[in-house]
């Protein structure tokens, strides 16, 4: 028997609605590559979203059809993706740190039909645009009196497409399990593949944050995505924000500690959403100050693993770190680290223990760990295996690649992280490499995040990464590589000592090298591949 409760379809344009309705003063603040600082609410937002919409449809888009971004975070990049979704098309955002040859593969694979352009990367798709779809339309995101010069044949204004539309617009119905957005991932190895987002799983995962976070994600907050709207949906932010009543605050292409730590102080930022990276910066910023940004309570870091040292800095000084775990396939929310209640007691020690794991999963993920036959493993938080998951916000295959989707599912239909990871008890997810990572010495396996994360703890080391080397005797063994702070270069010995308080001696590396800068994927981590395929160079 079917329950008989009205069926209405999760849509990703109810989101702005709601807002605009129920929190119409909340804000979006945004740095413009104009120049100055945009200030508006949801309310106004919502209309210019409707405007945008009728403006697309005149463009000629239609449900199914993809519109392409190449933009900072910006108000007109959050209207984008309300418009194009709303309307039934899917909202595909690029990554601009993408190679050339990428990104060529990626608009063609995906046969965008309109590309929208933040000025700032203009030159970009001037450069690419022999290799492009023929048909592809060109809108800059900017107004009349900014529109630059460029080489590029009927190219359009974003603000006169918006020009004169109603302020109003009548949703159209479709199923919840429409397209709504793509993302692709930097492709590590092969091509880039393609995560293809449903008007349902987006919602789905916008609840999802709101009830996992629920401190950091209410009425009135103010908080700032420095995770770009390009990578992931920066983390479902905008999504979330608007369901919530919090405010956003877009950064644009300001992202230096100095002007990141200028704008949370002045619009009084509550938290701020990035990867490690991002958050060393900031930290420089405050000690350089010796102040805090104004307002600043809370943070969350993901996209690769918090060191130690970071948490500890800012738990230091009175800033919640939430460290989170997740993947572009999974929307990309897996677990998140807050502390319960009954663990707040806990000593310093033990909570920053506590929240360098990855957390637990929010309700909608689920997670296993198995051995290389398949064969589950222990929750006892000291077994690692590979995780898989699945849930409503997981991808059921990759856009248009039967190939790579084959891959990436167990016969029970879960999908391959690729991470391995230990659970304990409790549930808290404990990464502790990447399986083509990994570092198996004497049938053993050795923890390059455990190793890092020790390593970041030196005041002289700015980055750092372990890899394997193959070695006859052992298999495999662990190789530091160091890129120093700017004050001083650490002695390599010093370093050693430290690894050795914390792990045995068939652990450590056996060789330290010292690197300029470490090499970087488009979305900001350090590539071992790079680093593997540079040293190998090297050893020719
Ligand atoms: P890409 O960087 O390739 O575009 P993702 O951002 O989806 O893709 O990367 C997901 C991967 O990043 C995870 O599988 C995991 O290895 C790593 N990752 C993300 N968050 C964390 C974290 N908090 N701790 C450790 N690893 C993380």
């Amino acid at each position: 028997m079917k329950g008989m409760m009205m069926h209405r379809p999760l849509k990703i344009a109810d989101l702005i609605t709601f807002a605009a309705e129920t929190y119409p003063t909340g804000e979006i603040v945004s740095v413009r590559t104009e120049g100055d600082i945009h200030r508006t609410t949801y309310r106004e937002t919502s209309r210019r979203i409707a405007q945008l919409a009728h403006g697309l449809k005149e463009l000629g888009i239609r449900p199914g059809d993809r519109v392409a971004t190449l933009a900072w975070n910006g108000y007109r990049h959050f209207e984008l993706y309300y418009a194009i979704s709303g309307i039934g098309a899917i909202c595909h955002t690029i990554n601009p740190r993408l190679s050339a040859e990428q990104m060529i593969y990626i608009v063609n694979h995906a046969d965008d039909r309109v590309l929208f352009v933040d000025v700032t990367f203009l030159p970009i798709v001037e450069k690419l645009r022999p290799h492009l779809p023929k048909d592809l339309r060109v809108v800059v995101m900017t107004d009349q009196t900014h529109m630059p010069e460029t080489s590029l044949d009927g190219v359009q204004c974003y603000e006169d497409i918006l020009d004169g539309k109603p302020e109003e617009i009548e949703w159209p119905d479709f199923p919840e399990e429409q397209a709504a957005g793509l993302c692709y991932t930097s492709g590590t190895t092969g091509n880039p593949k393609g995560t293809l987002f449903s008007q349902r799983s987006t919602v789905l995962h916008a609840y999802s944050l709101c009830v996992t976070i629920p401190k950091t994600l209410c009425e009135g907050t103010r908080i700032l995505p420095f995770v770009p709207l390009f990578h992931v949906n920066a983390w479902g932010l905008p999504y979330a924000a608007p369901l919530s009543g919090a405010s956003l605050i877009f950064p644009g292409g300001a992202l230096d500690g100095k002007s990141l730590f200028g704008l949370m102080d002045r619009e009084k930022v509550f938290s701020a959403w990035g990867v490690p990276t991002v958050w060393f910066a900031l930290m420089k910023e405050i000690t350089e100050n010796g102040r805090l940004p104004d307002g600043l309570k809370d943070i969350v870091v993901g996209g690769s693993a918090a060191p130690q040292s970071l948490i500890e800095a800012f738990e230091e000084k009175g800033i919640n770190v939430c460290h989170a775990w997740g993947m572009t396939e999974m929307s990309p929310l897996g677990t998140q680290c807050n502390l319960p209640e009954h663990l707040e007691d806990l000593s310093f020690e033990e909570r920053i223990a506590r929240k360098r794991s990855q957390g637990r999963r929010v309700f909608g993920v689920d997670m296993k760990i198995v051995d290389e036959k398949g064969a589950r493993l222990p929750h006892d938080g000291k077994t690692p295996g590979h995780l898989y998951v699945r849930g409503n916000t997981v991808t059921s295959g990759y856009f248009e690649d039967p190939e790579a989707s084959k891959s990436v599912f167990d016969d029970e239909g879960w999908f391959f992280t690729g991470d391995i990871a230990a659970i304990d008890q409790d549930g808290f997810l404990i990464i502790t490499d990447r399986s083509k990572d990994l570092i198996k010495s004497g049938g053993e396996w050795i923890s390059s995040l455990d190793l890092e994360n020790i390593v970041m703890s030196h005041p002289d080391v700015a980055n750092c990464a372990v890899i394997a080397v193959s070695d006859p005797k052992w298999d495999e063994r662990p190789l530091l590589i160091v890129q120093a702070g700017a004050d001083e270069k650490p002695a390599s010995q010093d370093l050693l000592d430290l690894l050795a308080e914390k792990f045995a001696k068939w652990q450590l590396p056996d060789n330290v090298v010292f690197v300029d800068a470490l090499p970087l994927t488009a979305t900001g981590k350090v590539s071992k591949l790079t680093l593997r395929k540079q040293l190998a160079e090297d050893a020719e």
